[in-house]
């Protein structure tokens, strides 16, 4: 894993501030992930939340959770998670691949709450008019997608095309990437949850922006730990820092695993173990979205990581 580290410029897009990485950067890399945002579905600042500084402050805005696969040698992009911010998502893709407008070879989506596909809607009609872009999904995914408007109108007009996913199913990307899906334990209201597994022949990166419980996942006969053991990269469902986040709101109607329990259970791993670590898709009221606060750097002294948008990390 190689992180790139070079001059960071701020695009406005949409009052999105999205860093942009010279291309150049990326010189020996031929096959990358691109951090394209980290925070939970609703972005940063979240609707209605006018306290929050990112209002005023657009270097403190986050666009919704997403990556992008860029295999430099065949000149492909993939994306995982199609968000509400794709717009400025696929602008700040294209300034760091050096491509020049859309190209999209694949979107795969993890499951139908808000932050993971309504980005799809910009691929329609009303707006990019798209040309058959592979959507890789799950079976209740495709269903939800074909069933449902206005999802049913790209399917129809072709705009994207599906194409099927199976659990623990490898799809080979050609020029030496292959991706999984991994069911996981996650509120199921319209369709089932993946993650994804990325594998390079020398790298490995696990993406799960979403589940309920780590235990829960113990009954489909995964482990967090052994998820941990199999990857060289890890970005994990990290949308709440604890449990007293939201005042006024239950949150056990919406569950996820804070950072602080996966810390507590991930305590026993080796620094380089603990380093494959990236905790992704905050929740705007995570204070770990500050590198300021107690939460960021208590998460940095034990050993973790917090994705960043921009990061980019080398598969090969
Ligand atoms: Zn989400
Ligand atoms: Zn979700």
């Amino acid at each position: 894993m190689k992180k790139t580290i070079s001059v960071v410029l701020y695009i406005m897009v949409s009052g999105l501030a999205l860093p942009v990485i010279a291309q150049n950067d990326n010189q020996t890399c031929r096959i990358s992930l691109y951090v394209l945002g980290n925070a939970q579905d609703a972005g940063k600042p979240q609707i209605g939340q006018h306290q929050d500084p990112a209002w005023q402050d657009p270097s403190r805005a986050q666009p919704a959770t997403a990556l992008a696969l860029y295999d430099k040698g065949k000149a492909r992009t993939y994306l995982f998670d199609a968000t509400p911010d794709i717009k400025a998502q696929l602008y700040a893709l294209d300034q760091h691949t050096g491509k020049t407008g859309f190209a999209l070879d694949g979107i795969f989506l993890t499951h139908a709450h808000i932050g993971h596909y309504l980005g799809l809607a910009q691929l329609g009609r009303e707006a990019m008019g798209a040309n058959a872009i592979p959507v890789y999904a799950m079976p209740k995914m495709r269903t939800f997608l074909r069933e449902n408007g206005p999802w049913n109108l790209l399917v129809r007009l072709k705009n994207i095309v599906l194409i099927p996913l199976v659990d623990q199913q490898a799809v080979d990307l050609d020029g030496g990437i292959v991706v999984t899906p991994l069911l996981a334990p996650h509120r199921a209201e319209y369709t089932e949850t993946v993650g994804f597994s990325i594998a390079t022949k020398h790298k490995s990166a696990f993406y799960l922006p979403d589940i309920d419980r780590w235990d829960d996942w113990g009954a489909m006969g995964t482990t967090l730990e052994a998820m941990i053991a199999a990857h060289d990269l890890l970005f994990l469902d990290a949308t709440f820092y604890s449990g007293n986040e939201l005042p006024g709101r239950d949150m056990s109607k919406i569950p996820h695993p804070t950072i602080t329990t996966t810390m507590a259970r991930l305590e026993h791993l080796s620094a380089a173990q603990k380093n494959k670590v990236h905790f992704i898709h905050l929740n705007h009221s995570n204070p770990a979205h500050n590198h300021h606060s107690k939460a960021y750097k208590a998460i940095k002294t034990a050993g973790f990581n917090v994705a960043q948008t921009g990061d980019t990390h080398c598969l090969n």
